[in-house]
């Protein structure tokens, strides 16, 4: 979901009842790293470790035993010393079938689990026992609440936590699930290229008029959005990205560079695969300083130039540039519209990712936040909205993508039009085309386009036991509810006999 302040002297939108002493956090939980942020005299502010340095805490889990768990940077070295039991990009499996991830399992030192059920959710095993990807971040969302009531002296229990903006309904669910296990009341789930809007203060000024593209290349995903934002008000014109897309792969590719380079063999060495790992991460970060790296691994010296390095992730700064010009082909825009470029998340650090991204445009980038905490820092932004401290906005959310059913000849009938606020509830009538038709079936598809085929399909359910009657006399409602975390119900009622169904929608698992 996107969100829009719009300003409270125009209009008569109601205010969020949330008590003032309670502080809400915002919480960027990150595929490489995860954050806590929250107001201080008026000023977002990350939340540090206690010598007061790192404000990163590592997303990664590692398990000494079932009840003796690691969270964070003492957890990095056990990536070698135990990986099995060393969790690692767990958001990449949030919300995720088995049958998504099976292509890239290898990926994982852990045991991912498919217990054979089609399309059900995959589980990790540790030891003798098997945890959800929920269950496992909210390790990471423990760790960060410890933190900020460390810091605070105080129990905090209500939280913003941001997402990917293509995160599905299964995806976004998953992470309020993860919250709550954590002790968390998640008041909202706010896409990260929002929360870094707000950081840069876009849309609190309501003079401005700008449109902006934010590009956010993180450790595991990748993000562009276009906002246009009006009299203080910010609209979400299109998003696009790659959940598969991030620092990892580049990483991999040099990981990959070296393993064929010097034939390590990898098979069934997951230590040495770790080591390579985090060696070839240690290389990528050295070129924002140096045009050299070498280090030793294995007995083996393993070199890359930084002239090296670009040549062999070029493919992957030119696929993040095909998802921008998708965003604004969506937003009906050219790049001339685009009056700033924010940069957001690690990855952008890197010298060919700012190079290129500034010469597509055409612009030079907003880099001056620090590309790892921009999030966080956005989140505690809207937290602070919601806790109803910054009196002169609001924020509202829209859905970026209209919600539908397929009719006859495959055609999608849209029920809630992309860009509606939300919370929304829609409805509308259908009837049967076959005399003494008992069962209808509903498919729910998400998508711009006419044809069903060509959008994304969310889910489907039959309603059964409808009365016999003849063709075109039953009177079917179907009724979308979609709420403030893009979640959205759907219910199928046959208005004649009373029969219906109500089925909250969770899939699709897994998108392109
Ligand atoms: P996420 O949002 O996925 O948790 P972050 O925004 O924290 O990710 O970015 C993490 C990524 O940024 C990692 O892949 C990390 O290697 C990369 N990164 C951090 N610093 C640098 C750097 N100096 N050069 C290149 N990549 C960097
Ligand atoms: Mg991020």
């Amino acid at each position: 979901m996107a969100k829009i302040p719009i300003d409270l002297t125009k209009g008569a939108l109601k205010e969020v009842e949330v008590p003032k002493e309670n502080v809400i956090i915002g919480i960027d939980l990150g595929t490489t790293n995860s954050l806590v942020a929250y107001m201080l005299d008026g000023k977002p502010t990350v939340v540090t470790d206690h010598v007061g340095k790192n404000a990163l805490v590592p997303s990664i889990i590692h398990f000494e035993s079932a009840d003796s768990v690691i969270v964070g940077q003492d957890a990095i070295e056990k990536l070698i010393t135990d990986p099995e039991n060393t969790i690692f990009s767990i958001k990449r499996l949030m919300g995720k079938s088995y049958q998504d991830v099976e292509d890239y399992k290898r990926f994982f030192s852990y045991q991912v689990i498919d217990n054979e059920v089609e399309d059900s959710l995959v589980k990790i095993r540790i030891k003798d026992k098997f945890y959800t990807p929920i269950e496992l971040s909210a390790k990471i969302l423990e760790q960060l609440k410890r933190r900020i009531e460390k810091t605070l002296g105080a129990e905090v229990n209500r939280a913003v936590i941001t997402v990917p903006a293509y995160f599905n309904d299964a995806q976004r669910q998953a992470t309020r699930d993860a919250g709550k296990l954590a002790g968390l009341d998640v008041l909202r789930i706010v896409n990260e290229p929002t929360a870094a809007s707000l950081a840069y203060g876009i849309g609190l000024d309501a003079e401005d008029t700008k449109t902006v593209a934010v590009y956010d290349l993180g450790g595991g995903t990748f993000d562009i959005s276009i906002l246009k934002i009006e009299h203080g008000i910010f609209e979400v014109l299109a998003t696009n990205g790659d959940t598969f897309l991030g620092g990892d792969d580049f990483d991999r590719a040099i990981q990959e560079y070296w393993i064929e380079e010097h034939n390590f063999d990898t098979d069934n060495n997951a230590a040495l695969t770790q080591e390579l790992r985090l060696a070839a991460e240690a290389a990528k970060k050295s070129f924002t300083k140096k045009a050299t790296f070498e280090t030793t691994i294995n007995g083996i010296i393993c070199k890359m130039t930084k002239v090296q390095f670009e040549r062999l992730v070029e493919s992957l700064v030119q696929r993040t540039l095909s998802s921008c010009k998708n965003a604004l082909k969506d937003a009906e825009l050219s790049i001339e519209d685009i009056d700033e470029v924010i940069m957001v998340g690690g990855s952008t650090r890197m010298d060919l990712v700012q190079g290129t991204i500034s010469k597509f445009f055409n612009k030079k980038l907003n880099n001056t936040l620090n590309p790892d905490e921009v999030v966080a820092l956005g989140a505690a932004v809207q937290a602070d909205i919601l806790a109803g401290n910054n009196k002169d906005i609001l924020l509202i959310d829209v859905t970026p993508l209209s919600l539908g059913i397929e009719t006859v000849g495959g055609l999608m009938d849209t029920i809630i039009a992309r860009n509606t606020k939300v919370p929304i509830k829609a409805g509308r009538q259908y009837t049967t085309s076959v005399d003494g038709q008992k069962n209808l079936k509903v498919a729910v598809y998400q998508g711009e386009r006419d044809l069903v085929a060509d959008n994304r399909k969310l889910g489907e359910f039959v309603l059964r036991g409808i009365p016999s009657m003849a063709a075109g006399i039953p009177k079917i409602e179907i009724h979308f509810l979609l709420n403030a975390d893009g979640i959205l119900k759907v219910r199928a009622k046959e208005l004649r006999s009373g029969v219906e169904q109500t089925v909250e929608m969770r899939s699709p698992y897994g998108i392109s």
